[in-house]
């Protein structure tokens, strides 16, 4: 029987690439995985260029792990123990929630309408920061950043692995009441190793970073997210309103482009209708997330141009027969 192509739109666990798809399997006892987490971490380096002065972890967890940890690493460097979030969305609002546990928070600009606009980041201090969303996705000047994270399920691998680069001078400050497997300066010293790592998702990420190498790196997959983004944008910006992206045009996604069908707060038939009809060509997962509603398209690294043109051929279409 022939198999119908199925189009993953999702925000993660992420579509994976080709490549990795026929690699089913790894012990998590292998000998071998050494070599994994080395190789691993040395493509990591090499395609984001970062500084020798800064470690590379392997950490369990996710994202919502680090709300935890970047606080009780780093809020004891400071002597009030007071740490600025710069809150643009519900993610860095779980995060500072999560630090006021520990810490004092300064919220650096207030709530600007649904998080669908941010003010002037001139004056920000951007450390750390959550990367989350767009690892991988573009070049990234690591020497900018005290600490980044990022799960690795949307850009690079499958869910299960937390990648968390940080500057050394930055390590050993944690509280005391840290949990140990938290500590970055214990996870580095031990190379990742002080208790079991997620190693099956470290593996399918070598995979990955290994497939964004050969296929030009950091560079193309800006080019190309550029690109698939601003075919979808580019028809949202057309459309007379039909469809209506809600966030500033100053700090749209290239990852995560949220749109509503039929009018600027949604007609909800016609959304359902718009992924019913996406459903029948194989596109799945365009259903927005239910705290805002209408449809999210994500467009990770392992999206293809021919996958953005699918969607906007489609949204074409359905532009054509609705309007
Ligand atoms: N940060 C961002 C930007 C995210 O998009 C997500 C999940 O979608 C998270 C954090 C939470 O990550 P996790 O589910 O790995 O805890």
């Amino acid at each position: 029987m022939e198999q119908k192509q199925t189009i993953n739109f999702g925000p993660g666990p992420a579509k994976l690439p080709q490549s990795v798809r026929s690699h089913p399997h790894m012990s998590h006892r292998s000998s071998d995985f050494s070599k994994i987490l080395s190789s691993t971490e040395s493509l990591l380096r090499e395609l984001l260029n970062i500084p020798d002065n800064y470690k590379v972890m392997f950490l369990q967890g996710g994202g919502s792990g680090q709300f935890s940890a970047v606080p009780l690493n780093l809020i004891g460097l400071k002597e009030d123990n007071c740490a600025d979030y710069i809150v643009t969305g519900t993610w860095s609002e779980r995060a500072a929630k999560e630090a006021a546990k520990y810490g004092k928070v300064n919220i650096v600009h207030p709530k600007l309408d649904k998080y669908t606009k941010i003010p002037d980041p001139s004056s920000w201090t951007l450390n750390p920061s959550d990367m989350s969303s767009n690892f991988l996705s573009r070049p990234v000047d690591v020497s900018k950043f005290g600490l980044i994270f990022a799960g690795a399920q949307k850009n690079v691998g499958c869910a299960g692995v937390t990648v968390v680069i940080v500057r050394e001078d930055l390590l050993g400050h944690a509280l005391n009441e840290c949990p140990i497997v938290l500590d970055y300066k214990v996870q580095a010293t031990n190379n990742s190793l002080y208790n079991t790592p997620p190693c099956f998702s470290i593996y399918i990420m070598g995979l990955v970073l290994e497939w964004i190498k050969n296929n030009g790196g950091t560079a193309a997959m800006e080019k190309l997210n550029k690109h698939k983004s601003s075919m979808i944008y580019d028809i949202i910006n057309v459309s007379n309103g039909f469809y209506a992206c809600p966030v500033d045009v100053a700090c749209r996604s290239r990852m995560n482009v949220p749109f509503r069908v039929g009018k600027k707060e949604g007609d909800e038939a016609l959304e359902k209708k718009f992924l019913d009809g996406a459903l029948k060509r194989g596109m799945i997962s365009l259903k927005g997330h239910r705290s805002v509603g209408g449809i999210r398209a994500s467009l990770y690294n392992a999206v293809t141009l021919e996958d953005a043109q699918a969607l906007a051929t489609y949204m074409k279409e359905f532009l054509k027969e609705h309007q």
